[in-house]
């Protein structure tokens, strides 16, 4: 099969001919129709922490249908049916956290696409365990959205974010975009948006933002003010460069909440002294549990969540490799969908 192989820091991913992966007792193997690329997955292809070993095939963003079942496979499955995956790989034994569903914690496991085989390919195995069908009406290509929509849920989850809340999101990418769709959906009072590229301003009105600010045009304090009569309740980082705890802090009112889900890899230095006078809470979110997915794959098959404005490209093997490195600094892009099947 075809797939898209990583080579090391530095060089573009190989578009190369590679075993299709083997089905074990309890996996699906599935065709992948759409595969989303990934800030992770560009983290994970420079220097720092969380670069993968040459060899990885990336992408833990996809949709396809089951064309093959390993021995052990229930009859909740079917070969045709669609799917989705959650890309956590947990041993669902080693203790609490796998057991209450937070397997992205486990100490065992091994994400799909970074360890595990991933979908930047023509098929991909998966545990039955972790597989998620489609509902009805739910198309493979916004199916595909629903991993970084479950970021987004999870973050407004986690932040225990209350009806009426004043909320700013910082930064416009797919996860910012996630944040102010679910924090929109929760109820919250103001969602301003604070990005400095103007087309994902207009992408974060499109997904549930109330308001867009430029960072750039004046204070942002000021803007954010002028809009909702003072500082945010909840301030949602979706940067993850150093400088940001510190600048959401200052943000944030008195007592209020920062939300960390920013990818940041570099050292980070902010004054305690100006969160412990706020009295300001910092809560870091990772991931998703399997229940994020099952919601978002239920809002988006009943059309009450819409992730058309995410998706910007479509885009097949011939272009990812280039692609792939052009998102390093993105422009206009926001989601960008791998097709990898030629037909
Ligand atoms: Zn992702
Ligand atoms: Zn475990």
């Amino acid at each position: 099969m075809e797939a898209a192989v990583f080579k090391g820091v530095g060089n573009p991913l190989s578009i190369e001919q590679v075993d299709e992966p083997s089905v074990r007792p309890g996996d699906l193997l599935i065709k992948v129709e759409y595969c989303g690329i990934c800030g992770s997955d560009l983290h994970a292809t420079e220097a720092g922490a969380l670069v993968v070993p040459d060899g990885q095939i990336l992408g833990h963003e996809f949709t396809g249908t089951v064309v093959e079942m390993g021995a052990e496979v229930g009859g909740d499955w079917s070969v045709g049916d669609h799917v989705t995956a959650v890309p956590v790989n947990a041993c669902a034994e080693c203790g609490r956290q796998c057991r209450l569903g937070m397997g992205i914690h486990c100490p065992n496991n091994i994400i799909t696409g970074f360890g595990a085989p991933g979908a930047y390919a023509e098929y991909i195995r998966v545990d039955a365990g972790n597989a998620l069908r489609l509902p009805q009406g739910l198309g493979f290509r916004e199916g595909a959205t629903a991993e970084p929509l479950s970021v987004g849920h999870h973050v407004i989850d986690k932040a225990g974010m209350r009806p009426g809340t004043n909320v700013l999101v910082i930064g416009a990418g797919p996860i910012g975009l996630s944040c102010a769709t679910f924090a929109r959906f929760s109820g919250a009072r103001h969602v301003v948006v604070s990005e400095f590229a103007e087309n994902r301003r207009e992408r974060a009105l499109a997904m549930g933002a109330t308001a867009a600010i430029d960072p750039d045009a004046s204070d942002v304090t000021e803007q954010y003010a002028a809009i909702a009569g003072g500082p945010p309740d909840l301030v949602i980082e979706c940067v993850g460069v150093p400088g940001m705890l510190g600048l959401c802090v200052d943000l944030v009112k008195h007592q209020g909440k920062v939300m960390v889900c920013g990818v940041c890899t570099n050292e980070e230095s902010f004054i305690p002294l100006a969160a412990l006078a706020k009295e300001v809470c910092l809560q870091w979110a990772l991931g998703y549990k399997p229940r994020d997915f099952e919601v978002v794959l239920d809002l988006l098959a009943s059309r009450r969540i819409d992730p058309a404005p995410l998706i910007t490209h479509v885009i097949g093997f011939d272009d990812l490799a280039a692609r792939f490195e052009k998102l390093r600094t993105p422009t206009d892009e926001c989601k960008v969908l791998l097709r990898p099947q030629r037909n």
